[in-house]
C-alpha cells in the first residue's frame, strides 16, 4: 500500500492560473446560525457555503505546485487539486480527492485546527484570509452525501487473515478500513454502546452531525468490517483469547481518563468530568450506558475549568442546556490557549465569561453536600515552563468565590491506567503511553500495533487518522510476510 508523503513523490503538474488576480480576489466564509438562535439548538453552527459561492473560493487558490498546505496536513490531502475540481463545478470529483487520503474528511474539515495546519501554510493567506480550506473539504463531502458520487468499492478477495482492531475512534476506523479494503477480516471491539470513540462520546452535535458518524460505520459495515460494541477488551474479552483468535492487533484504546483537579468537595455529586458531561449533554439514551441514564438537570450557573476544545465544547452545551451563567476559569491568559481560535470565539459571542488567570482551590458546598460555588485564586504569568508556555503562579491572598451549581472538570485526558493490567507485558511511558515504533507504530508485542491519542497522548482527529494509516500499511506488510 503506497504511502501519501508528498516529499516521497514527483511534483504534480498544477495548472497554469492567473496569480495575481487570484490574490485580489475577495475571500467568502459560509454564514452561520446568530448565537441568540443556536444557543436554543444543538444543531450544526456552521452553515454549509452556497455552490456557487464555494467555486468562487475555491478559485482563490493559486495552485502553488509545491502546496504547503498539502505538506502541513498530517494525512497529506491534495488541496490545490480538490479545489480545481471544485471550481470547475466537480464538486463529487473534490470530495473524492480528499477520500483518496482520508477516511474522515466530514470530520477533519469540521473539526481540523485549520488556522496551524493547512489554512496556517496556505500562501494566500500571506495577505488576506487564507483559501477557507476545511469549510470547502465540508461541502464537497455534503455535496456528495446529497447527490452521490462516492467511488464504487471495488471487490477484493479474501485474505483470510484477521484482525482486531481495539477502539472505534479515528485511529481504529483509518486501520479498518484500509485493512479491509485490502481483503483482510476486521473486527472492531468497542467498550461503549455505539461506534465512534471522541467524535460520538465527546465532540458536540453543534461542531459534528451524528449522521456522518453513522454514515461510516455503515459503509465499514459494507466493506465487511464488523464492529462489537459494549465490548470492552479485558472485561469482556480476555486478551489472551483474542491474541489467539486473531493473525494481527491494533490497539486504538484513545486517552479517555479525565484528569483530575486533585482540590477538596471534588467528589461533589455535581463535579463531572468533561466526558460525563458532555455525553449526558449530547447524546440519547440508548447511546449510554445504563449508569449514566440519571439526567443532568438544568444548572443555572456553570463552571468549567480548562482552556482547551474540551472546555469550549463543555461552556458551549452549558448554555445549550440553559445555563444562564456560565464562566470559564483558566490559569493562564488567552494567549496561552492551545484549542481553536474559531471555537472560542463562538463560546464568546454565546455569552460565556472568562476568568483567565485564576485557578481553582475548593469546591464549595452547602449543607447537604451540594456545589454551591468554586473557590479560585488569582494568578500570574512566570518564567516559561517545559511547555515553553509561561507557568502561572499564584498572587498571595487573592482567593476570590465563584458561585455554582455545577462543576465541570476540563484539564485534560490521560490513557487509561488500567491497560497495564489487561497487558502488563505491553512497555507503555510514565504517563501510561503505549510505546510503539514512529513508523510502524508496532508495539514490542509480536503481530500488535498502536496509535493515536493511547500513543501520542490526547491529540486530533487527524493524527490519529495519520497513525492509523501508518499502521494499516505496517499490519498489511506483516500479515504477507506471516
Ligand atoms: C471533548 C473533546 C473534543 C475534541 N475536539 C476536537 C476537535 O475539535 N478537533 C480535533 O481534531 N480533535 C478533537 N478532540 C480530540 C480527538 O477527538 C481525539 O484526538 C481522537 O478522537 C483520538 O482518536 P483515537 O482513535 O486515538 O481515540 P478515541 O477517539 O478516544 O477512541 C478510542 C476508543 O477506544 C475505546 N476503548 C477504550 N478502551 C477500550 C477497551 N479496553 N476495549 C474496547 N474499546 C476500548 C473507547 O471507548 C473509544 O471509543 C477532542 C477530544 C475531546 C475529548
Amino acid at each position: 500500500m503506497p504511502e501519501t508523503t508528498p516529499e516521497k513523490q514527483a511534483k504534480p503538474e498544477r495548472p497554469a492560473v492567473d496569480r495575481k488576480a487570484r490574490l485580489a480576489a475577495p475571500s467568502h466564509r459560509p454564514s452561520k446560525q446568530d448565537p441568540a438562535t443556536r444557543i436554543a439548538n444543538w444543531d450544526e453552527v456552521t452553515n454549509l457555503f452556497d455552490p456557487g459561492i464555494a467555486m468562487q473560493e475555491a478559485a482563490r487558490c493559486i495552485q502553488c505546485p509545491a502546496a504547503p498546505c498539502q505538506k502541513a496536513c498530517p494525512v497529506h490531502n491534495d488541496i490545490p487539486r480538490a479545489f480545481w475540481l471544485l471550481e470547475n463545478g466537480d464538486f463529487s470529483g473534490a470530495a473524492n480527492v480528499f477520500r483518496e487520503t482520508s477516511e474522515l474528511p466530514e470530520m477533519c474539515g469540521r473539526l481540523c485546527p485549520q488556522e496551524r495546519l493547512c489554512e496556517g501554510h496556505c500562501v494566500v493567506g500571506k495577505n488576506a484570509l487564507p483559501v477557507a480550506i476545511g469549510k470547502l473539504e465540508t461541502f464537497t463531502t455534503e455535496w456528495q452525501e446529497a447527490h452521490g458520487g462516492q467511488p464504487v468499492v471495488a471487490s477484493v478477495a479474501p485474505t483470510g487473515k484477521r484482525v482486531a482492531v481495539i477502539g472505534s475512534g479515528p485511529a481504529g476506523i483509518a486501520v479498518a478500513e484500509r485493512l479491509a479494503r485490502l481483503g483482510h477480516g476486521i473486527v472492531i471491539f468497542e467498550a461503549w454502546p455505539s461506534a465512534g470513540g471522541v467524535l460520538r462520546y465527546g465532540i458536540p452535535t453543534f461542531k459534528l452531525n451524528k449522521p456522518s458518524i453513522d454514515r461510516k460505520f455503515a459503509e465499514l459495515e459494507a466493506l465487511g468490517v464488523e464492529v462489537r460494541t459494549s465490548t470492552r477488551v479485558g472485561e469482556d474479552i480476555d486478551w489472551d483469547a483474542l491474541t489467539a483468535e486473531y493473525d494481527a492487533v491494533f490497539v486504538g484504546i484513545g486517552a479517555q481518563t479525565g484528569t483530575r483537579l486533585g482540590i477538596p468537595g471534588e467528589d461533589a455529586p455535581q463535579v463531572l468530568t468533561a466526558t460525563n458531561f458532555l455525553v449526558r449533554a449530547n447524546l440519547e439514551l440508548d447511546d449510554l450506558p445504563d449508569t449514566m441514564h440519571t439526567p443532568l438537570g438544568s444548572p443555572a450557573r456553570v463552571v468549567v475549568v480548562g482552556g482547551g476544545d474540551t472546555s469550549m465544547d463543555c461552556v458551549r452545551s452549558a448554555r445549550r442546556l440553559g445555563a444562564s451563567d456560565v464562566t470559564l476559569v483558566y490559569r493562564r491568559t488567552e494567549a496561552e490557549m492551545q484549542g481553536r481560535i474559531e471555537e472560542r470565539k463562538h463560546a464568546q459571542e454565546e455569552g460565556v465569561q472568562f476568568e483567565y488567570l485564576a485557578a481553582p482551590l475548593a469546591v464549595l458546598q452547602g449543607d447537604a453536600g451540594e456545589v454551591r460555588g468554586l473557590r479560585c485564586q488569582r494568578m500570574e504569568l512566570g518564567p516559561p515552563d517545559d511547555t515553553g508556555r509561561r507557568r502561572p503562579e499564584p498572587v498571595p491572598d487573592s482567593e476570590f468565590d465563584l458561585p455554582a451549581d455545577m462543576i465541570v472538570v476540563a484539564i485534560g485526558y490521560g490513557v487509561d491506567e488500567d491497560w497495564g493490567e489487561v497487558v502488563p507485558e505491553m512497555v507503555r511511558d510514565r504517563w501510561a503511553r503505549i510505546v510503539a515504533d514512529p513508523d510502524s507504530l508496532a508495539t514490542n508485542l509480536p503481530g500488535v500495533f498502536a496509535g493515536g491519542d493511547d500513543v501520542n497522548g490526547a491529540d486530533l482527529v487527524v493524527t490519529a487518522l495519520a497513525d492509523g494509516h501508518r499502521a494499516a500499511t505496517a499490519i498489511h506488510d506483516y500479515l504477507v510476510a506471516s
